[in-house]
């Protein structure tokens, strides 16, 4: 579905966050992206976003195709036109729109049928944000402003759904909420990248995985070749 080729991104003069990443989203997969602060995951989503140039950041180097399409020159728009949407590190949500407005925002660019179907597919995987409806946004636990984030993106009705740290901040129940709620978006048929510092959850969502380190790809294979390095690096255990 989605195949990076020697990526390579700089930001301002010299700063290079990546270094020629090469990686493959399975169809309908979900693929784990994890390592350490300053790695260059979120700098990943943002070049498969298209959203590099608000941080000042170039692709120097490399391809992002996306099925039949190269997307790696594509305007941010245009890209979750085609069905690639983000859920930015930070959440972002409109805080002083109630959620019904966050929600109505991300579906701006569909269309009625298409918008009335995401609405349902979110009130079923979120039931909370329902009855949260007229409430400001702002005013939301971070957990809820995390299902609002993931909430507002499907309204946009991804192919690929790319999050940046979902489990960032939350309680460990909230995390397995959010975890439960990615499974569930996967197995309705939507792709998904997962960035996350949260290895145990990701791993348990993912079915492939890389692990990035000072922006290149350290580690890449399925989720159980992944977990079991991971643990041998970490406690010297087979
Ligand atoms: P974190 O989990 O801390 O967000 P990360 O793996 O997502 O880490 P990135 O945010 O992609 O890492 O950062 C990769 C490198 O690029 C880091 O060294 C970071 O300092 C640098 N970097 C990120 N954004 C910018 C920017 N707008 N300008 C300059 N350097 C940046």
């Amino acid at each position: 579905m989605l195949s990076i080729r020697n990526l390579r991104v700089r930001y301002g003069r010299s700063m290079t966050a990546l270094h020629g990443v090469d990686l493959d989203v399975p169809d309908d997969g979900v693929l784990a992206v994890l390592g350490t602060n300053g790695a260059g995951k979120s700098t990943l989503l943002r070049a498969i976003s298209g959203t590099l140039r608000l941080h000042r950041g170039v692709i120097t180097a490399g391809t992002i195709q996306y099925g039949d399409l190269r997307i790696d020159r594509l305007d941010p728009a245009r890209i979750v036109r085609y069905g690639v949407v983000g859920v930015p590190e930070g959440r972002q949500i409109f805080a002083r729109m109630t959620v019904a407005e966050n929600l109505r925002a991300g579906g701006i660019a569909t269309k009625p049928a298409e918008r009335a179907a995401a609405r349902k597919r979110v009130s079923a995987l979120f039931p909370l944000l329902d009855e949260r409806a007229d409430q400001r946004a702002g005013l939301l636990s971070g957990g809820e402003q995390q299902m609002l984030a993931i909430g507002r993106a499907l309204m946009a009705v991804p192919k690929l759904l790319l999050l940046d740290e979902p489990s960032l901040g939350l309680a460990p129940k909230l995390v397995e909420r959010i975890g439960e709620a990615v499974r569930e978006i996967h197995a309705q048929g939507t792709a998904v990248v997962l960035v996350e510092q949260n290895a145990s959850m990701a791993l348990s969502v993912a079915d492939q995985a890389v692990v990035l380190s000072v922006g290149s790809v350290a580690l890449s294979g399925s989720t159980e070749e992944i977990a079991a390095s991971v643990h041998q690096h970490y406690l010297g255990t087979p």
